[in-house]
Parts: C-alpha cells; sequence; structure tokens
C-alpha cells in the first residue's frame, strides 16, 4: 500500500477539530426548545392506538387549525356575500402568503438558495407566517429532515407511510420528536428575523393570517367580515392544502427524469396547485438551486418572483446548478432506463456459454437436414428461418453447411445491422478450427470484462458490433 494511503486507525480528520464542533442540536438554553419535552419519559407513540387512546394520539392544536377553522370558514361562507374587491385581494393574498413559503420557507431558509435584504426577509417572514404552517425555523428543520432522510422512518412527512399521511397526517397526529432525523439549523437560529418569528410565532400567526387581511377589506372597501371569512379563514385553507401538496402530490404523480430511487416525482399538476414546486424531482436532486423548473416553459411563479426580486436589489447570490451537472443526471436516468429496456431483449445465447462443435460435426448435421449456418465461426440454426428469409430460401440454402462469413458481409449480400441482430438469436455453437481463433479471442475479451456491460451486468452490443459482422477483404475471403 503506497506510504500516502491512511491506513487503519489514521483518521482523516483530527479529533480535537470534531470536539471544537458546534453541536447541530439546539441548546438548553436556546429559546426555541419545547421545556415541555422530556427525552427520557416514553412518546405517547411509543403506545399503539387503541379505542381508549386513541385522542391522546391526536394533535388537537394542528386538528383545529388545520380541519376545524376551514370548516368554520365554510360554514360562515354560505351567508358571508363575497365581495368582488374582497375577491380579488384574497386571490392577491393568497399569492403573497403563498410565496412566504415557497420562496421564504422553502428557497430561502429551508435550502439558502438565494440570499435575501433584510425588508425582503422580514416580508417573507410575514407572509410566511399569514399562511398557518409554523414557524420558519420549525418548518425549515423539518423540511431538512426532509430532504435528508426521503422516504424513510426519519423522514417527517414520507410518502412510504401513505398519500394523506406525508399531505397532513403527520401533523394531525402526534410525532415523537426522537424519531424525526436530525439536521444542522445553525445558520438558522443566527437569522434574527427566523429567531423573532419563532418567539412571537402566535402573535405573528394571528395578526397576519386573519387580522390584517381583515383590516385590508374593512379599511379598504368596508367588508370586514368578509376580509375575516375569505381573506383570513378561507385563504389560510387553501394557501395550506395546496403547499401540503408539495408533501404529497410531489411524491406520488409524475415522472422521474433525474432519479427514481426514491419517491419525488416532476409534474405540472402539482406545479400549477404549488406555485411551482411540482417539479420536485429535480428539486431533491439539485435541492439548492433557487429554480424548480428549469425549462422556460415551465411554470414556476417562485422562481420568477425571486428573479424580480433580484432585478430589484432585494435578492442576490441565486444558486443554480450547471447545466453540465443536471444533464449528467439526465443522462444516467435514461441509462437506466435503456438498460431496463435492453435486459428484456433477447440478444442470443452469450458466445461463451455455447457447445463448441467441430467443422465435420457442424457439415455433418447440416447435411442431415439441420438448417445449420456458419457465420464467423457461430453455428446458426436457421430452420425455421428458411422460408421467411427476405433474400429467398435459395440465397440461404446455399450457405447451409458452408462457412457463409463472406457471403453474409458482402460477398453475396451485406446484410443489415438487424440481419445479424436477427441471426444471434439463432446461435447454437461455435466452431472449433476456422474461425474458431477469432471468436474465441471474442469470447475470452467478454469473460475479461472487455466487452461493455450495463450496470446490471448485460452485454451491450452495439449497432454494427455483432460477432458476425466481420470487416474484410470479402473477394480473398471467398476465395478461401
Ligand atoms: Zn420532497
Ligand atoms: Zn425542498
Amino acid at each position: 500500500m503506497p506510504s500516502s494511503q491512511p491506513t487503519a486507525g489514521h483518521l482523516a480528520v483530527k479529533p480535537e477539530y470534531l470536539s471544537s464542533q458546534p453541536s447541530p442540536m439546539a441548546k438548553p438554553s436556546e429559546p426555541n426548545r419545547n421545556t415541555k419535552y422530556d427525552p427520557k419519559k416514553p412518546h405517547i407513540t411509543d403506545t399503539p392506538i387503541t379505542k381508549s387512546n386513541w385522542y391522546k394520539h391526536v394533535n388537537w392544536l394542528n386538528v383545529t387549525l388545520i380541519v376545524g377553522v376551514p370548516l368554520y370558514g365554510c360554514i360562515q361562507s354560505f351567508w358571508t356575500p363575497l365581495q368582488f374587491k374582497t375577491a380579488l385581494w384574497t386571490v392577491a393574498y393568497y399569492f403573497m402568503t403563498g410565496f412566504g413559503i415557497t420562496a421564504g420557507y422553502h428557497r430561502l431558509w429551508a435550502h439558502t438558495s438565494y440570499s435575501a435584504t433584510l425588508p425582503l426577509r422580514i416580508f417573507l417572514a410575514a407572509m410566511g407566517g399569514g399562511a398557518v404552517e409554523g414557524s420558519v425555523r420549525w418548518w425549515a428543520r423539518d423540511h431538512r429532515a426532509h430532504h435528508r432522510y426521503t422516504d424513510t422512518e426519519k423522514d417527517p412527512y414520507s410518502v412510504r407511510k401513505g398519500l394523506l399521511y406525508s399531505h397532513f397526517g403527520w401533523m394531525l397526529m402526534k410525532q415523537n420528536p426522537k424519531r424525526i432525523g436530525r439536521t444542522d439549523i445553525s445558520d438558522l437560529n443566527e437569522d434574527p428575523v427566523v429567531v423573532w418569528q419563532h418567539k412571537n410565532y402566535l402573535k405573528v400567526v394571528i395578526f397576519m393570517g386573519l387580522i390584517f387581511p381583515m383590516l385590508v377589506c374593512g379599511f379598504g372597501w368596508g367588508d370586514w367580515w368578509g376580509g375575516f371569512v375569505y381573506g383570513g379563514i378561507l385563504r389560510i385553507f387553501f394557501v395550506q392544502q395546496a403547499t401540503f401538496c408539495v408533501n404529497s402530490l410531489a411524491h406520488w404523480l409524475g415522472d422521474q427524469p433525474f432519479d427514481d430511487r426514491n419517491s419525488p416525482r416532476d409534474h405540472v399538476i402539482t406545479a400549477l396547485v404549488t406555485l411551482g414546486e411540482g417539479y420536485h424531482n429535480f428539486h431533491h436532486e439539485f435541492p439548492s438551486d433557487y429554480r424548480n423548473a428549469i425549462e422556460w416553459h415551465q411554470y414556476d411563479p417562485t422562481k420568477w418572483t425571486i428573479w424580480i426580486w433580484k432585478q430589484l436589489g432585494l435578492a442576490y447570490d441565486l444558486k443554480q446548478f450547471k447545466n453540465n451537472e443536471i444533464e449528467k443526471g439526465r443522462v444516467q436516468q435514461l441509462q437506466k432506463k435503456l438498460d431496463q429496456k435492453r435486459a428484456k431483449l433477447d440478444w442470443g445465447v452469450p458466445l461463451e456459454q455455447l457447445p463448441v462443435i467441430s467443422w465435420d460435426e457442424y457439415a455433418d448435421q447440416a447435411k442431415n437436414g439441420r438448417g445449420l449456418i456458419a457465420v464467423a465461426g457461430v453455428v446458426h440454426d436457421v430452420t425455421d428461418f428458411i422460408k421467411d428469409h427476405p433474400g429467398g430460401k435459395v440465397m440461404i440454402s446455399s450457405g447451409i453447411g458452408k462457412d457463409a462469413t463472406a457471403m453474409f458481409n458482402g460477398g453475396v449480400y451485406m446484410h443489415s445491422n438487424a440481419a445479424h441482430n436477427l441471426l444471434s438469436t439463432m446461435r447454437v455453437g461455435v466452431i472449433r478450427g476456422g474461425c474458431e481463433v477469432e471468436i474465441w479471442k471474442r469470447a475470452q475479451k467478454e469473460e475479461k470484462g472487455e466487452v461493455v456491460r450495463d450496470e446490471n451486468g448485460q452485454r451491450i452490443v452495439r449497432a454494427g458490433t455483432q460477432p458476425t459482422k466481420v470487416l474484410q477483404n470479402v473477394a480473398t475471403a471467398g476465395a478461401a
């Protein structure tokens, strides 16, 4: 072993360095820790759900916020007339609070895919608060765990537990905090906007979620109650359900052009529902890219909005993966699909598995009525194919029992790649002597792994590389 290689006992990083690093976990002294949580006590999720304890498993606060309040809003809407101005404002505020989640909570804080000036961070923390989906700190920590442990037990909203679970079931039922994967949020703890929003979360939610939209409609055109019901409650419901789709629909519906080893998928419907977060297969591969959609024609208003903020000087350092890296992922996934397709096709018995027969044996069998043809030292049984031969019965029959290498390769007819492919499915043996040397060289190359194989070990036969394809001087070969 070269002396420069690390051996057992030699650590790559000095232990002093590791112990000097801050712990990624929140300290008990940090303002954001749930003081009631005691990791030593058994958690309710450790006991199975029964008829007598099911209500203890339910997160009643979240049930009230996500199901109860929206239901109340739906009932109120029956006798609350919807004014046109209120409707316009509701849609506009829907987009603003939606961007608070997608551009703020998600792309800015969870993934740091760009940087934002203080006024923009305050705006996003306020708007995200108005969407009523928890504090930035809580949301981004769970989301980082979701990316780090996608589809595993440590994924807070793993789609493997069901579509409804990944949508909002994970919030309606109590979760064991020990289960969620660890993530580093030291950068979030250093952002005063994030810390302030987390500390004052309830005030932010009530004001931005309900009071602010009501004030706009009330002072604007006197529709206080409409502002509360439509701009507040029902808008919250729609924003929540839309953004929850990133965790459910985006892991369930669509294509996987970059990697299909886990659940994230790309689909335009998810993009339409989630303000552009629908290209989720791309997003999980390139999470710190400020874009979700990379094609100009794909729907990603969150990306467009971040770009406009950049033009206004509010956002900067927009991160973008190089096209070269993106295309590599796409090609590898295409290759994988191609390998799967190739594996389903019949490429004939591999040369090294064919029996070796002597020339005399070959000639004898052919004489006794078996339609055997030798091309480049490989014996093919064409008995059932004679009647279907596109060049006619006579031509193919004239090669039976002979060395038809030259005939097949241009002496009589220059056969197509498709013909070589078809011929390979009729292989039955390899001739000892004659072309044996060449063919065995090939077979040995294959065994040594010199032949290209795909990731499943399947041999790749490219067009024009079938062993029966012989590039030789046809005239001399024919004369031999
Ligand atoms: Zn995801
Ligand atoms: Zn993400």
